[in-house]
């Protein structure tokens, strides 16, 4: 997919609610009317940032907030559940500017995870932290939290049941998955990342996917660019995802500048397809430090937008545009 606005060099915003098989004949229009609201939604909050002259920090987890308090998708509320019936939220957050990041996995009460994270790395000595500490860390911080049936919906447990019932013991890896994440580029040329997601349904004995894992993920360089992944995380790890974006398109940038649009495209499309050679589904947004916002993705579709101050465009399934122009 090649960028439609990658000439100037203002702000850009970019952001996924996972990646998958979502097939168009299985998604009512009041589902996918839902969905695109959520992912407008989380737009309109990041770009609001991000027009008044604010950072890409706050306009990525501002969007990651949106989208997690939406409980249509996988990550704060409407996180999918372990095979064990809890749920164990990861976030991470990075700023591109001097490559800070924080983050957290194994979290159960934190109502915004990506908050959690930004706190890891404002607050505390650490870069990811887990589990009952993570949870003990948000308390100390003062984050809102959230009692259990919060975070609990009906479609994700019978996921689960689902899941359960299947032979075999291996978690879900082919569903659509839902994670959510944004990624921006400021006017004043910073670039940042947040992903946050619930995991993957069935996940067992404390798992961690990449979404927590800084350069799996999730990364953020301001000589590169910030991306955030979604999918079958194991393939994303193993690939060491998100650097391996940032690092190819570091490397690329010749006596004749950076990667630019379809150039940028192709690093990306690159490093998805070795990531689809491993065995792993999904994909990732991008927004170069020089201005593209890319999408790239293997599955049938993905939960995207992007917008800049020329406009805000929203897709679902491979090939969709939908571009709208600027209000
Ligand atoms: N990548 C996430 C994980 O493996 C799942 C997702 O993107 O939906 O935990």
């Amino acid at each position: 997919m090649a960028d439609m606005m990658s000439e100037d060099r203002q702000w850009r915003l970019a952001i996924h609610g996972g990646a998958g098989i979502i097939a168009r004949e299985s998604m009512s229009t009041a589902e996918e009317g839902s969905l695109r609201n959520g992912l407008a939604a989380a737009l309109a909050a990041g770009s609001a940032i991000l027009e008044q002259g604010g950072a890409a920090l706050d306009a990525v987890e501002e969007a990651c907030r949106v989208l997690e308090d939406d409980a249509n998708f996988n990550a704060g509320r409407g996180s999918v559940f372990t095979f064990d019936g809890t749920i164990e939220m990861d976030a991470a957050i990075m700023d591109g500017r001097e490559r800070n990041a924080g983050a957290v996995t194994g979290a159960t009460a934190t109502k915004n995870p990506i908050r959690l994270a930004r706190a890891v790395m404002e607050h505390s000595p650490h870069v990811l932290i887990s589990g009952d500490g993570a949870d003990l860390f948000s308390r100390e911080q003062g984050l809102e939290q959230a009692p259990r049936d919060y975070f609990e919906t009906e479609i994700r447990r019978r996921a689960l049941e689902e899941m359960r019932a299947r032979p075999g013991d291996s978690f879900d890896i082919t569903l659509k998955y839902g994670t959510v994440g944004a990624v921006a580029l400021d006017s004043a040329g910073h670039v940042a990342a947040a992903t946050s997601t619930g995991g993957i349904t069935g996940k067992r004995w404390g798992r961690i996917g990449d979404s927590p894992i800084i350069g799996a993920g999730t990364w953020a360089d301001d000589r590169s660019c910030a991306v955030s992944a979604t999918g079958a995380g194991e393939y994303f790890l193993r690939a060491a995802f998100a650097h391996e974006i940032s690092a190819c398109l570091r490397c690329a940038s010749g006596k004749g500048g950076p990667p630019r649009g379809p150039e940028a495209q192709a690093i990306v499309d690159k490093v998805v397809a070795d990531v689809g050679e491993l065995g792993g589904t999904g994909g990732a947004i991008v927004v170069t430090a020089w201005g593209d916002a890319l999408f790239g993705f293997n599955t049938e579709g993905m939960y995207r937008g992007r917008a800049s101050p020329a406009g805000h465009e929203i897709g679902i399934f491979a090939g969709d545009t939908g571009e709208v122009p600027a209000r």
